[in-house]
């Protein structure tokens, strides 16, 4: 058949419509997706690949696909990467308390209102108050994310004058965004100063004696530099901002907001300050442990000039976040060992190892099958700073390793596993011990996939 021919008899969107009549989703959205499918089969056509296809077969492919749309999302995977900030797979893991104070605040509930006097309150009112104590700082504020504190900071601070910031420290965070860019896309100037690998005081100087409204230093949070560099400290910093009269902005990313043993190299939000800063941004959702935010903390009055700016109303963030958040600063403010996060952390070897043993065990697997493994914190933190872990390492005999991942992932749980060196690694650390009968299925299944016939 001509590929005129099998474009001309392909079927009718009215027609496959009718076949989905009794599909929940509603018409003009049945519609679009039936469009887009028709259109994919017209483009393989005229590709060349002679197919012609049914309305059944179409709107079988389509009730596929709207299932797929109407179905809960983003929802749960076993995180076997070992990666433990995993932007990609959701970031921090919350605590229990932090998702029951999401649910307990999704309908109705104490937003902005005082309940024993009735009268209109803030959001921030008790996050504030726990927030600046953790932290150290005279106030504090809470935006969506790191970058839009990165944005009301220096929108606010530094307005259409430039910021000072040092070559070595334009950080790319990831998916491509630059902290540069991020404080131009809000119209503040950035004049770069020193050169990547060093950077010294009288640069600094020089770009505040050519205008600059702010000192901004970032932390080297996904990246390290080694060799014949320098910069100076943020007390350095401070003496040369305060003595131009120009506020110092630290941007550490990383949220910590104290030292634990596998992450004690990482600044925490109260020694920045204590070191000089005026204001610190971070985020919520790496070393902090919580929700997706950021966190503006520091100086009683620039905090008040971030909070008034126009764009502070654009990036405040919602309820159930604010619940998340605040439990999130509870736990670090009485029970931090509860913290998920520092959990996942702080799992020894050895109980890593047992895991591994007994699922390896209970699949029949060689002993060989459980592996020492390296985990990383991941999510632009502790660059290069590495978890002793233990897992397993799939046999070669399941099957090619993109394979044996791409199956993993197929589940009802999807399991996103490491792929390195040409073999499949599940990293335990990362998944919850909870979930180890989940994956042992889902390894044995993969034998029985294997299995011919
Ligand atoms: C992660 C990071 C950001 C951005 O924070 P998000 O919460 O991802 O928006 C900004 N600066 C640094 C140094 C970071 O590490």
């Amino acid at each position: 058949m001509r590929v005129q021919e099998i474009l001309a008899r392909l079927p009718r969107v009215d027609h496959v419509l009718d076949l989905l009549a009794d599909h929940p989703a509603q018409r003009p959205l049945q519609k679009k997706c039936v469009q887009a499918l028709l259109n994919d089969v017209r483009t393989s056509v005229r590709g060349g690949k002679h197919a012609l296809v049914t309305s059944e077969q179409v709107a079988d492919l389509a009730r596929a696909r709207l299932d797929t749309y109407l179905a809960a999302s983003p929802t749960l995977v076993i995180n076997a990467t070992g990666v433990v900030l995993h932007t990609n797979l959701g970031r921090a893991p919350l605590s229990e308390p932090a998702i029951a104070a999401m649910c307990a605040a999704a309908g109705y509930c104490d937003l902005e209102v005082d309940v024993a006097t009735g009268v209109r309150s803030s959001r921030l009112r008790n996050l504030q108050w726990l927030a600046s104590g953790l932290c150290g700082a005279e106030d504090v504020l809470v935006v969506n994310n790191g970058a839009a504190a990165i944005l009301l900071v220096c929108t606010s601070l530094a307005g259409n004058a430039g910021v000072a910031l040092s070559r070595g420290q334009m950080v790319e965070i990831g998916d491509r965004f630059r902290v540069a860019e991020m404080v131009a896309a809000a119209g503040t100037g950035v004049i770069a100063v020193g050169s990547t690998n060093r950077t010294h005081l009288r640069d600094y100087q020089r770009a505040c004696e050519a205008g600059a409204a702010a000192v901004l230093w970032v932390h080297r949070s996904n990246f390290v530099q080694q060799g014949f560099v320098g910069e100076p400290s943020v007390a350095e910093l401070k003496k040369v901002a305060h003595a131009n009269k120009v506020p110092l902005i630290a941007d550490l990313g990383s949220g910590c907001l104290a030292s634990r043993t596998c992450f004690d190299n990482e600044p925490t939000v109260a020694e920045v300050l204590a070191a000089g800063a005026d204001i610190v941004t971070c985020s919520g959702d790496k070393l902090l442990g919580g929700p997706q935010a950021g966190i503006i903390a520091g100086s009683a009055a620039l905090v008040a000039r971030c909070r008034q700016h126009p764009m502070a109303r654009a990036l405040r963030v919602d309820k159930v976040t604010l619940a998340a958040l605040h439990a999130t600063l509870s736990l670090h403010a009485t029970t931090p060992n509860n913290l998920l996060l520092h959990q996942v952390c702080e799992q020894p070897t050895s109980a890593l190892q047992a895991r591994a043993q007994a699922i390896a065990e209970a699949l029949g697997w060689p002993a060989t099958a459980v592996v020492e493994v390296q985990d990383t914190l991941g999510g632009g933190s502790l660059p290069g700073q590495q978890l002793p872990g233990a897992g397993l390492c799939v046999p070669h005999k399941l099957g090619k390793p993109s394979d044996v991942a791409r199956r993993l992932r197929g589940g009802s749980v999807p399991i996103f596993a490491r792929v390195h060196q040409e073999r499949v690694w599940l990293h335990l650390r990362t998944v919850p011990s909870t979930a180890d009968g989940e994956l042992t299925t889902a390894l044995k299944n993969l034998h029985v996939q294997i299995r011919p016939g």
